[in-house]
């Protein structure tokens, strides 16, 4: 994909969108396309409403970015995202109340619902804390983002990846709603049912192409 205008702009209506639907609060998230060499990413600590489309920051695919521009902290596990996974063409992330509040437990979302496949797996897992922006949280993505469309991060929140930024961002709403369901549940038992491994691997070979579909 090219940089243009329009995808600039596509990022910025994203993250207005993530923030109007409660799924992120204030400048906390980041979100990020992959385009030529490389991809757009949100610029950091910029409030969603004020940002522009020149503000998206080109990062390429060795980390290089203009030296006036300031790119999102979280630059780093974003372009490992799309190292590590190939089928994604965009990352949200955000520290959405009820996915970061499973990660501070550090659980994986486990399969309560038959959605917990539209991540790739029997579970939502949650990666490890490592602090915002270093090279050792990158590291923790790239290894949990290997075979999960999505996946927590230890108090600190949760990255949808997809092959279109819809996508990304429905994943993202998903996830969300899997982590509110399975609070609801641990506040009646600390083991919810979960449906056996033989049941989501039959949802797993339904829903490759499930999800979303965009209208042209
Ligand atoms: P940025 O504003 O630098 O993107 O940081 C927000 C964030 O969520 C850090 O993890
Ligand atoms: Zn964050």
């Amino acid at each position: 994909m090219r940089d243009t205008l329009e995808i600039r702009q596509s990022i910025i209506d994203a993250c207005i969108e993530m923030n109007a639907s409660g799924l992120n609060q204030g400048t906390s998230g980041n979100i990020s396309v992959r385009c030529e060499n490389g991809m757009l990413i949100t610029p950091s600590g910029v409030a969603y409403d004020q940002m522009k489309p020149e503000d998206i920051v080109f990062v390429s695919n060795d980390g290089e970015y203009g030296q006036d521009q300031v790119p999102s902290s979280e630059w780093r596990f974003h372009l490992v995202s799309y190292k590590v996974r190939p089928d994604a063409n965009a990352v949200v992330h955000n520290h959405a109340i009820n996915a970061a509040t499973v990660a501070i437990l550090n659980r994986p979302i486990p399969a309560i619902h038959y959605m917990v496949a539209v991540a790739g797996g029997h579970d939502i897992p949650c990666v490890d804390y490592a602090t915002y922006g270093t090279q050792a949280l990158s590291d923790l993505v790239a290894g949990g983002l290997k075979d999960r469309a999505a996946i927590l991060l230890r108090h600190h929140g949760m990255i949808a990846t997809g092959d279109s930024l819809a996508k990304a961002m429905w994943l993202a709403i998903e996830v969300e709603a899997l982590a509110k369901m399975y609070l609801n549940l641990l506040q009646i038992t600390d083991q919810p049912p979960c449906l056996p491994d033989k049941e989501i691997d039959i949802v797993l070979g339904k829903i490759q192409n499930y999800g979303l579909r965009e209208k042209s």
